[in-house]
């Protein structure tokens, strides 16, 4: 038997998820089944268990966007028992069986190999929300920009892929300013590797298309008018990797610091890319990230208390990252 999270749907419109316990036979099908050791919740994971946005495209369905464990059977040559792999994206959690599961089924496809640097616990510690922030910095680095280049400011600071971006910028060098609701953690932003902290609320509203040129780069997790603003603020040839909607999904923002400086706006997605970015940004996950701070922004919970903190991490009370430990004897 299989103790997983599943997600049905409740009336017309409504889904409920509720802690079970299913058959084997009831995975969906795919070459590798993979014992779950670990997953994680990400924004979208908490969206989608507690109903509040429509992320759910087939039901019933066990959410959760990553996983990491051990490769149980397999009948693609590329994989083995025993072999040490991670999952994210693809669809997982949203439209196929994902990651709050103890078993999950798989296309050989979307694997990848599980760095040996990083424990699975580790590896779901930095998650689709590590993942991305890594995709951010490759973005960033593909445009040229370097630490020479000036300040970077990270939006959603305190929330997963912020907090990983500070670890990375911080290991390669950048000055890095953390833009925060939360001016009460910056001794632990700091300790990440923020060398400023900005309240948010300076960011969070319409401000003038073109302000003082602050920033060289940005990874901005958040969206709407703070994405607006931090373009704005950007210097000449600055470049903005876009990967979130924390605040919303609109760009109120005007084509000055395009026009007039230059500004290059990258939109990061993390969900379906080749297997050489992620072999890349996984193995730099690895070799860049401090193991030692990243467990500093990571709690662990269990399957059960999955709910509350679906709730927590929507009500912006999460700091960093979870990680869900699936029991070992499903
Ligand atoms: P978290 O919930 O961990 O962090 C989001 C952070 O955003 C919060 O911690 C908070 O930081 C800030 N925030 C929350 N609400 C607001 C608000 N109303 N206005 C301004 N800031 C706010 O989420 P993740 O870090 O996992 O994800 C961040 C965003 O990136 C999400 O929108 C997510 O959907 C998106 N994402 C996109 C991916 C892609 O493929 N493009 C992949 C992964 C994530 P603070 O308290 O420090 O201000």
């Amino acid at each position: 038997m299989i103790d997983a999270i599943l997600i049905e749907k409740d009336g017309e419109r409504g889904t409920k998820a509720g802690l079970v316990q299913l058959d084997d036979a009831r995975l969906p099908t795919g070459e590798v089944t993979v014992r779950v050791s670990h997953s994680t919740l990400n924004y979208k994971d908490a969206l989608a268990i507690t109903g509040k946005s429509p992320i759910v495209r087939s039901f019933p369905l066990v959410p959760g966007i990553d996983l990491a464990g051990t490769v149980e059977t397999s009948s693609d040559p590329r994989y083995l028992p025993g072999d040490d792999v991670l999952v994210n994206g693809f669809g997982i959690g949203e439209l196929h069986w994902g990651g709050l599961a103890t078993r999950a089924r798989v296309k050989a496809d979307w694997l990848t190999r599980r760095p040996a640097a990083l424990t699975a616990a580790r590896a779901m510690a930095l998650g689709t929300a590590g993942y991305t922030a890594m995709l951010c910095v490759l973005a960033l680095e593909r445009q040229g920009i370097t630490p020479k280049h000036g300040e970077v400011i990270v939006t959603g600071a305190s929330g997963g892929v912020g907090g990983v971006a500070l670890l990375v910028l911080h290991h390669l060098g950048y000055t890095v300013t953390a833009s925060t609701g939360r001016t009460h953690e910056a001794a632990y932003l700091r300790a990440l590797g923020a060398a400023a902290i900005l309240d948010r609320a300076e960011l969070a509203s319409a401000g003038k298309p073109l302000q003082k040129a602050r920033w060289a780069a940005a990874i901005d997790t958040v969206g709407s008018h703070t994405l607006a603003n931090v373009c704005a603020g950007m210097k000449d040839d600055g470049v903005v990797a876009a990967c979130g909607l924390a605040q919303g999904m609109d760009l109120p923002a005007s084509v000055a610091p395009f026009i007039l400086r230059g500004v290059i706006l990258v939109g990061v997605h993390s969900v379906y890319r080749s297997l050489a970015d992620r072999d890349l940004a996984w193995q730099r996950l690895a070799s860049e990230v401090e193991l030692a701070k990243l467990d500093t922004m990571t709690r662990t919970i269990a399957l059960p208390e999955v709910f509350d903190a679906s709730r927590d991490l929507l009500d912006g009370k999460v700091r960093g990252r979870i990680v869900v430990e699936l029991p070992r004897g499903g």
